[in-house]
């Protein structure tokens, strides 16, 4: 953190100038408890600590020898808005750790009190959302998506008032902190900010920071940089990094049906990994129109078939926010140009592994239009149905297309107005499997289409669990999201069904 902060550490609310983080120290709790630990992450990282010590360290009580603890600066758009400076309200980050790997990793706690950033907020986090941050990111990474990783839970032994949305009246929930993990927690709002504020110096130490950390193999490039256009090619080359990378991103969250639910500017980091899991939901019965955001109901921003022209139309907010560093236009707007046709070309070759087909074979062929129809002619299981399609069409296996998949259909069956589509879908998929016995096809589309997902019940089951002090729903289902591509045939009535009726009201996505 070489970028220059702010002397005061106070947390008073305030608006901090000419500065990417401010000094910080975690408020103390009561009575931290450690909840979980993430004990292969802390492999990973090489992190070896007494078990006793974890409860007040990753509560932030206690500082070990070097932290530097801090809070980050940064704006951003909100639902479309310019909403000025956000920055860290409820994280605290404890310092960078290098890992055995020699990578770098930042630690931070999220809720461990107010910061310069807190504005009107408290600073804090409950216990639910903190089991949902925890689950999530960390069923995340077992999807081999690019995500921040939870190393451990703690509660704090004190109360946070809170308006729970479902009966609208205030309510105390215990509080926690999670420790989040990751390579670097640079948001595209971080580049918004000083932009706005026409603090040049600010935004190109962190471009510069980016460079360093986010994207080493440029590093060199910038260090022998000489003159204004050769570092200003770095910045373009560094921008078309991010835009790969966050296109990757969103392509792997339509694969598995993540809906992120707040896709602000904010929310983006630069090196392409999902961040801040708030209100999120899981795809059940596939719904474009889905959103678990109670708060965006009425518009839909964020709903899950917006997901990729949101990403688009945030990168192009990056864009305007680097600007001043590049000069010219015409480069930015090139580099924008190219997301729309890369983004489908992604979405295009995602469907084709999910289907296992040739993505040329599938362009030509109306199979996409129609699976679309199918998925929406009526209640279909999103995860259930690709999964069971990895079955269909062995020589040897006569059924149909829609008894291969009949366990995602939440009627039961298919209904009888939807024969006919199937009969179309089935046929023009079958026209597409060039070998109906090429077991490599079922790998392929095995490897992409999850067996598990973290179903918005499901991790509700763990938080009502956890409430009453039992975790054992939460270590279960942890265990099972550890190998989410596996049949685990023992695990699929209780992790791995339908969306129980029950649940329905509590599905994110059905609630609206
Ligand atoms: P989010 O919608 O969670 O991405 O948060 C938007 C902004 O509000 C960020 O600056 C957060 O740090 C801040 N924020 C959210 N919740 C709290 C809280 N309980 N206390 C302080 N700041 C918060
Ligand atoms: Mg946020
Ligand atoms: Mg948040």
């Amino acid at each position: 953190g070489e970028e220059g902060a702010s002397s005061e550490s106070s947390a008073e609310p305030r608006q901090v100038y000419g500065a990417a983080w401010s000094p910080a120290r975690a408020e103390p709790v009561s009575a931290p408890q450690l909840r979980a630990w993430n004990a292969s992450l802390a492999e990973q990282l090489g992190l070896t600590i007494e078990k006793e010590l974890c409860a007040s360290v990753f509560s932030g009580n206690r500082l070990m020898d070097g932290m530097q603890p801090y809070a980050a600066c940064y704006g951003g758009h909100q639902f479309g808005q310019w909403a000025g400076q956000l920055g860290d309200g409820r994280v605290i980050n404890l310092g960078e750790w290098q890992a055995a790997d020699d990578q770098n990793w930042t630690l931070q706690l999220k809720g461990a009190g107010r910061t310069p950033y807190s504005r009107h907020a408290d600073g804090r986090a409950v216990l639910r959302s903190s089991i949902r941050e925890y689950l999530c990111s960390e069923a995340m990474h077992h999807l081999g998506i690019p995500t921040t990783r939870a190393l451990s839970l703690v509660e704090t032994g004190d109360m946070v008032v809170r308006d729970m949305f479902y009966d609208g009246n205030p309510q105390n929930e215990p509080g926690a902190i999670v420790c989040r993990a990751a390579p670097g927690f640079l948001r595209f709002g971080h580049f918004e900010l000083p932009a706005v504020r026409g603090e040049l110096d600010v935004l190109r130490a962190l471009l510069h920071y980016s460079v360093r950390h986010d994207y080493p193999e440029l590093a060199p490039l910038l260090a022998t940089s000489t003159s204004d256009a050769e570092r200003v090619a770095v910045y373009l080359q560094w921008f078309s990094a991010v835009c790969d990378r966050s296109m990757n991103l969103v392509v792997a969250w339509q694969r598995v049906g993540f809906v992120h639910g707040v896709l602000n500017t904010d929310n983006m980091a630069v090196n392409g990994l999902t961040i801040d899991y708030g209100p999120y939901g899981w795809i059940d019965d596939y719904d474009p129109n889905c959103t678990p955001n109670t708060t965006d109901a009425g518009q839909r921003r964020y709903r899950f078939g917006a997901q990729p022209e949101i990403v688009r139309w945030n990168l192009f907010r990056l864009a305007n926010a680097i600007y001043p560093l590049i000069g010219e236009a015409e480069p930015l707007q090139d580099a924008v140009d190219v997301i729309a046709v890369e983004l489908s070309r992604r979405l295009h070759q995602m469907m084709a592994d999910k289907l296992g087909v040739d993505a040329e074979d599938l362009a030509a062929s109306p199979v996409k239009e129609l699976l679309e129809q199918a998925l929406t002619a009526q209640e279909t299981d999103m995860t259930l149905f690709f999964r069971s399609l990895s079955e269909f069409g062995r020589s040897h296996d006569n059924r149909s297309l829609q008894v291969c998949v009949q366990s995602a259909f939440y009627a039961g069956e298919l209904r009888a107005e939807n024969l006919d589509l199937y009969r179309r879908l089935e046929e023009q998929y079958r026209l597409l499997i060039r070998d109906p016995d090429d077991e490599s096809r079922r790998d392929r589309m095995k490897h992409c289409n999850p067996r598990y997902v973290l179903r918005n019940y499901l991790a509700q089951q763990a938080i009502d669990a956890a409430h009453q002090g039992d975790w054992s729903v939460f270590d279960e289902l942890s265990a099972v999201l550890r190998q989410p591509y596996a049949d685990q045939p023992q695990q699929a009535a209780r992790f791995g069904a339908l969306r129980p009726d029950w649940a329905r009201s509590r599905a994110g996505c059905s609630m609206l």
